[in-house]
């Protein structure tokens, strides 16, 4: 290539400029990408180059921080290491006082719908998320295939991979007439939908057994449907049958259908919500130790907050909504109605960003009283103070515990735009609770191991180059429920299959980059 032997250190706009004084190479090189979709790891020639310099790599095995340089050709990583350097033509990224990271990968988020109509996915790029595992809580797009097929003709920034959603499939089949357990007709449709899902590249089923239409399950339905994703290689994901007072036998559930069906187990946002299991952390993490050493695959994650935001039915465990002392005890195991945030409510939006006690006291009646009549006016979308840090801190300590943030674009909770930098900024450089290496190592190597995704997860040559240049010393969240979608601080580079999309804390809007991928299995 004709190029200056020692290239010039490039920001995004010069990389584009030097891209298009090498056009006329690129084009001679194009047939090569065509026919080599997975290039040879040493490829040195062909297509673009990128070299990353001087920053500190946390390769997401958890091992500890090197200095390291990291060389990308098209998509993938060729080199990794102190002595990777620049070729002639690259592209040169200073990573100087930054950390190098393979790309962070949430599995469990909550923006199907949104890809389409805000493909940029800024407020999760801006997190460092290069892989949004979409579907969790037993609620998925469907058909499958027709949705994959929709992010492959019109992709995200980031890449996707999509959950079978029990719930979706349990209505497909039962329709409206789903408050009761399935017959075996209606299980074996099931079934077969299940089978349809993951053919079409499914990455697992996923249950939300604390919701509507999939708490009418037993326990017997959902190992039934969890073999069938066995049989693909899927993992089972659950949302829990209960995150309160009977956490521990909704835990043993999700543990008995891993067991039963021989799938991984992957219990999503793990928590303890309700006053009577706070500080229950030990004895949740040794019912699931117990279960890993009899062979039971669970592994669990976890968001760095202490408020869980869903509909306002499910702080009624009973479902009775209407009966007093049911609502009585549900506002009295989250620690009072002061810890209810309304942030959604369609019959009266003034509602929202108060407290359910500030509503009731308002309006002259009590909170049990205020609560049956929102229920009544077509339920609130809430964020419930409910659990303790130290909870939080113990589940985080546990080596199968990952990251996961249960949000998505738009999410009326900090959490869908400031989980991964929170856990770095606040868990890892201020409380300590972990260090960098291994909370990256949550977010990267431990999810793609989890799901199988081939070549992500880690920074090494042959994996496809999704990265995260942060800086450790400022990486911290900004949004907070009153104001949700604020975006973090300290993301400085997002590279997704070697495409720079975040940029200097932007998106990189000009170049229109949407280099996400769909990772169906096999992907
Ligand atoms: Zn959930």
């Amino acid at each position: 290539m004709a190029s200056p032997p020692r290239p010039p250190t490039l920001n995004a706009k010069h990389a584009k400029s030097a891209k298009k004084h090498c056009s006329a190479v690129l084009a001679a090189f194009a047939f090569f990408g065509l026919f080599h979709a997975a290039p040879a790891p040493h490829a040195q020639v062909g297509g673009r180059a990128t070299t990353i310099v001087g920053g500190e790599l946390a390769d997401g095995t958890g091992a500890a921080l090197r200095r390291a340089n990291v060389r990308i050709v098209n998509d993938r990583i060729v080199g990794a290491g102190r002595d990777v350097k620049p070729l002639a033509g690259d592209t040169v990224v200073d990573a100087t006082a930054l950390v190098v990271a393979p790309g962070f990968i949430d599995i469990h988020n909550h923006s199907a719908n949104e890809l389409a109509s805000e493909p940029a996915a800024s407020s999760q790029v801006a997190q460092g998320i290069t892989t949004v595992v979409l579907g969790p809580d037993g609620g998925s797009p469907w058909p499958i295939g027709e949705y994959l097929d929709e992010r492959r003709r019109s992709p995200a920034a980031v890449n996707v991979a999509v959950m079978v959603g029990h719930a979706t499939v349990r209505r497909l089949v039962m329709r409206d007439d789903y408050k009761r357990t399935a017959t075996d007709a209606e299980l074996a449709r099931m079934t077969a939908l299940v089978e349809q899902g993951m053919r079409e590249g499914a990455v697992g089923l996923s249950s939300g057994l604390e919701y509507e239409v999939g708490g009418y399950a037993d326990t017997r339905e959902v190992v039934e449907l969890a073999k069938t994703a066995a049989r693909f290689h899927g993992v089972y994901m659950s949302h829990i049958r209960d995150e309160a007072d009977k956490s521990f036998e909704a835990l043993r559930e999700a543990i008995a259908i891993g067991e039963q069906a021989r799938i991984p187990v992957q219990i999503s946002h793990i928590k303890l919500g309700t006053v009577g299991v706070w500080h229950k952390a030990a004895d949740a993490i040794a019912l699931i130790e117990n279960a890993r050493k009899r062979g039971v695959d669970v592994t669990a994650d976890c968001y760095p907050y202490n408020a869980w935001s869903s509909t306002i039915t499910v702080l009624v465990p009973d479902k009775r909504y209407d009966h007093p002392p049911s609502v009585e005890k549900a506002l009295a195991d989250v620690g009072g109605a002061g810890n209810v945030l309304i942030v959604r409510h369609a019959a009266h939006p003034d509602y929202e960003f108060k407290t359910l006690d500030a509503v009731a006291r308002s309006r002259g009646v009590t909170p049990v009283e205020q609560f049956i009549q929102i229920v009544k006016d077509g339920g609130a979308g809430v964020v419930c103070t409910s659990m303790v840090d130290a909870d939080i801190q113990a589940f985080y300590r546990q080596p199968w515990v990952m990251v996961g943030s249960d949000g998505g674009i738009g999410v009326r909770h900090p959490r869908g735009a400031g989980t991964f930098p929170k856990v770095l900024g606040r868990y890892v450089r201020e409380l300590h609770w972990l260090t960098l290496p291994e909370a990256i190592r949550k977010m990267t190597s431990m999810p793609a191991e989890r799901l199988q995704l081939r070549d992500r997860g880690r920074v090494a040559a042959g994996a496809i180059a999704d990265l995260v240049l942060l800086n450790p010393s400022a990486v911290a969240d900004r949004s907070t429920f009153s104001d949700p979608t604020a975006l973090p601080v300290g993301i400085q580079k997002v590279l997704v299959a070697g495409e720079l999309v975040w940029d200097g804390g932007q998106p990189v809007t000009s170049s229109q980059k949407r280099p996400g991928r769909v990772m169906a299995t096999p992907n």
